[in-house]
């Protein structure tokens, strides 16, 4: 089979390798798509993998169709198709207990410390990592962008999003998107979204989200008060994690309102004075966001990002901009790194 695997920084191939085995409670997944995250373009050509072990299968936002089970593993689950949760808890810690899976102490990850779904193949742990879809017509582009759309959903759910609420989405990519759609699935009045970029503000008011504007270009506090009668927002979703966009969240919010920090950082932050002070006059709740909720407690939200999908409430396969296999996988990343292509959400497909 075909994988796409790492085996030092800057060095990102498609292999020819042999089918893995599978024992005991583990699933043979075929892969139908995976979906390259934000953070896989730092991994490859930056970071390197989480643990340094190489060579690596990337790739953790992916779907599929189960081929094949270990002799522990419930045969009729062969012919399934799902979406995969990539994180292997300890099962031990106080977060595991709690089923604060994505706080795991101590976790493995498929696509990221072990072999992931940038192959045809892929070794599931156990069912307990499937996300099993009910409409044969849910396509594996749409079940691969399962993991950010849960992720999307769980900073909507942190920032208690509720029917009338007016929210503030800092960054028109894929999550900020997803986020903005989810605002509106949870019964938001308006969603206001800010980017620095034409071509991303362009593209997500070509996807239905009108109230999409240029920060550096438009003043965001009277944004916001016109289309709020006056007011300032009820919740902002920082999804950029800069400092220019905190600062700014801080001037868009109300008195009381919820700040909610989605957005990886990636240089120092530096809160203005103002800013600093807002927070104390403003009584402002900052929550962080970490992942996404996978037990039942109180709601399994991949089931949900799933069932919605299935019913054609949520969407977000118009969102993929960029298709590949695994043999041109290698040089797209290449041009999302070097910034010769912009893209939403780029997707290596194997099955349709
Ligand atoms: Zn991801
Ligand atoms: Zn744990």
């Amino acid at each position: 089979m075909k994988a796409a695997r790492m085996h030092k920084i800057g060095d990102f191939r498609t292999d020819t390798l042999d089918i893995p085995k599978i024992q005991g409670e583990q699933l043979l997944m075929k892969v139908g798509a995976c979906g390259i995250c934000g953070s896989d373009i730092p991994r490859i050509y930056e970071l390197g993998t989480s643990n340094q072990k190489y060579p690596l299968t990337l790739g953790h936002e992916f779907a599929g169709e189960i081929v094949a089970v270990g002799d522990k593993a419930d045969s009729s689950l062969i012919g399934t198709k799902a979406a995969v949760f990539p994180l292997i808890p300890c099962g031990t810690c106080d977060s595991c207990e709690s089923g604060d899976y994505a706080k795991c102490y101590n976790y493995d990850y498929l696509g990221s410390r072990r072999d992931g779904g940038f192959a045809e193949y892929c070794v599931i742990p156990s069912k307990w990592h499937l996300v099993p879809s009910s409409n044969p017509r849910t396509s594996f582009g749409a079940m691969s962008m399962v993991e950010p759309a849960t992720v999307a959903q769980h900073a909507v759910r942190k920032g208690r999003v509720t029917g009338g609420s007016v929210v503030v989405i800092f960054g028109a990519g894929p999550i900020g998107i997803m986020a903005a759609r989810w605002c509106e699935i949870f019964g938001a009045f308006k969603v206001i979204l800010f980017d620095v970029l034409d071509e991303k503000v362009k593209f997500s008011q070509s996807r239905g989200l009108a109230l999409t504007y240029n920060v550096l270009t438009e003043d965001a506090v009277s944004l916001v008060k016109h289309h709020n009668r006056g007011r300032l927002a009820d919740v902002v979703i920082e999804g950029t994690g800069t400092g220019a966009a905190l600062n700014l969240a801080i001037d868009c919010i109300k008195p009381n309102g919820t700040v909610v920090m989605l957005g990886n950082p990636h240089k120092d932050t530096v809160l203005s004075l103002k800013s600093h002070s807002n927070i104390l006059r403003k009584e402002l709740e900052f929550r962080g966001v970490w992942n996404s909720n996978y037990s039942n407690n109180p709601v399994n939200e991949w089931l949900y990002t799933m069932d919605m999908l299935d019913k054609g409430i949520f969407q977000c396969e118009d969102l993929i901009t960029h298709k590949t296999d695994l043999t041109g996988l290698p040089e797209l990343c290449r041009q999302i790194y070097k910034r010769e292509i912009s893209i939403c959400k780029a997707v290596c497909c194997n099955l349709p």
